[in-house]
């Protein structure tokens, strides 16, 4: 689908003083509603925060295509559930040449392999976070076209959650910001967003499904992360609304610390600061960190990662959830009939979405492929030929990705063609295949140009007035693999992340990206 919606120049023209008196509301509404992050080399524990990275204004995107993303989430859930069970479709993709010249992803699939016959726990959550860029073709419509689809540790939803209720605050505060634009004083134009207690509640139906009152969540947890309050919001929630105990932990705290009982297989970690109470059981185990090599600086964390694995606790994700969320994945999805087969074919399991006719149709896969831009394999068959030559030839219409997340891994344009043959140089000279074969080709998203908006560093009481791209995020819950009446399905809200054009990666944790809200046009 596509829209003619001509966006308005953006943003209307605020005074000094009404862009002064902005960044005065909105740092300190951050700073008391712990719409936050830690600053730079903070104490442990923390003394201070920062303001998270923010735009003064909304930004504007098309009402059509921004329902459109909230109602492709569920299709993507169920899409992904699939997959996730699919294990001769993991084997394939995962476990051909992407195991062998991608050491990280060939860990991670080895050590699923070598221990999945013998899971006792057949239900896994997945907490996902599908992105989007507007794009634009020549005849100047628009459509969105999905950049990847997270399934490990998406990120940002409490403090997307404050961003959208910080605008409405702002917009309530200043006679809808100052009456300067009319698509500012309409209050349904900032979209209701609640992805905290959404994914929250995600977490609590898993603890639900696991069926212990008194079980704990466990986080899995970054050293030094800066990005706590996201986290924290997510637990205080849990607890509050839920009356669900969280544990955090490192990896490594947990090499020492977590234990299986050898006969119910339920995971055991000894209840914080008492050491004369019993062990706490964990009803699910959630991932913030375990996705980059990093995370495994050691074999011991890959050895803790296959503990909670054959644990009884419910993975979100478990490491074939994981092992789908990889860009190869997507790239093959895009492949013809492969999409077909995963949504409409009879044999498919139910992951609270019914199966067969009646459940999901030709025209909810016409809607999701039509959210997809141009995916290529690098690898050596005569359509990755044809892909590698239009790198070498056309690498201005391209991003070349490997296999890894977080951001900051991609390679851009003019930079393709060096990369590449180095790698082709790398592997003649060491006789081993190639590594390109680990990276996935895709074409560039354009976003429309001209739209701008007053970017504001946390920490930092001056913003700048910067050219633009949005990037919008739906959140989605599913919690599949078990029993039918067990399986759920939903859309957990939205993020809108935005950058400066001229960088082309878009981390909020890296650094780049401000936390935004969409203004429905
Ligand atoms: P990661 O898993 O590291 O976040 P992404 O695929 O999201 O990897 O890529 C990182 C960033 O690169 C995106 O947030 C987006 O800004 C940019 N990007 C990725 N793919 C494209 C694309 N096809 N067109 C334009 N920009 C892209
Ligand atoms: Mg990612
Ligand atoms: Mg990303």
């Amino acid at each position: 689908m596509s829209v003619s919606t001509t966006l308005p120049d953006w943003p209307p023209a605020l005074t000094p003083e009404q862009h002064q008196h902005l960044i005065l509301l909105s740092s300190t509404y951050a700073l008391s509603h712990g719409f936050t992050l830690l600053p730079p080399q903070s104490a442990n524990p923390p003394t201070s925060a920062i303001s998270a990275p923010l735009t003064l204004l909304p930004t504007p995107f098309p009402r059509g295509l921004y329902e459109l993303a909230v109602a492709l989430q569920p299709l993507y859930n169920a899409l992904y559930a699939r997959i996730t069970l699919d294990w001769e479709f993991l084997d394939r993709v995962m476990g051909g040449s992407v195991s062998k010249v991608d050491s990280f992803q060939g860990e991670l699939w080895r050590g699923w392999k070598s221990i999945r016959n013998d899971l006792v726990q057949p239900l896994q959550l997945g907490l996902f976070r599908s992105d989007y860029l507007l794009h634009e073709t020549q005849g100047e419509e628009l459509s969105i076209k999905q950049v990847e689809f997270n399934t490990i540790a998406a990120s940002f939803g409490a403090l997307s959650q404050r961003a959208s209720e910080m605008h409405r605050y702002l917009q309530k505060a200043t006679d809808g910001f100052y009456s300067i634009s009319p698509h500012l004083t309409k209050p349904s134009n900032i979209p209701q967003n609640e992805p905290l207690r959404n994914l929250a509640s995600g977490l609590a139906q898993g603890w639900k499904a696991y069926g212990k009152d008194d079980a704990v969540i466990l986080f899995v947890v970054q050293e030094g992360e800066r990005n706590v309050f996201d986290q924290r919001w997510l637990e205080y929630e849990l607890l509050e609304s839920h009356g669900i105990q969280v544990i955090r932990h490192t990896f490594s705290e947990l090499s020492s610390l977590a234990t299986i009982d050898p006969s119910t297989k339920n995971l055991l970690l000894p209840s914080p600061l008492q050491p004369s109470s019993p062990p706490k059981e964990v009803s699910v185990v959630y991932y913030r960190a375990a996705y980059t090599p990093t995370d495994y600086p050691t074999s011991a964390e890959w050895t803790t990662r296959i503990l909670l694995e054959q644990s009884k606790a419910i993975k979100c994700p478990s490491m074939a959830l994981q092992l789908s969320g990889a860009k190869k994945i997507q790239q093959v999805l895009s492949e013809p009939g492969v999409l077909e087969d995963f949504l409409l074919g009879k044999d498919r399991p139910d992951v609270g979405f019914g199966v067969g006719a009646g459940s999901l149709t030709r025209a909810d896969v016409d809607k999701l492929r039509s959210s997809w831009i141009g995916l290529y394999p690098m690898d050596d068959s005569s359509y990755g030929q044809k892909a590698y030559e239009l790198a070498i030839t056309e690498p201005e219409r391209f991003v070349l990705k490997p296999q890894r997340e977080g951001g900051g891994n991609n390679i851009y344009r003019e930079n393709i063609p060096t990369f590449l043959k180095e790698l082709e140089a790398e592997a003649r000279e060491d006789g081993e295949p190639s590594k390109k074969e680990g990276y996935i080709l895709m074409e560039l998203i354009e976003p429309p140009k001209g739209l701008r908006n007053h970017l504001v560093k946390g920490g930092d009481n001056h913003s700048r007035n910067s050219d633009i791209v949005s990037e919008l995020g739906v959140y989605g819950v599913s919690l599949f693999g078990g029993d039918v009446k067990q399986n759920i399905t939903s859309t957990a809200g939205t993020l809108l992340r935005t950058k400066g054009r001229e960088s082309d990666e878009g981390g909020v944790a890296i650094g780049i990206s401000s936390i935004d809200s969409p203004l429905l046009i």
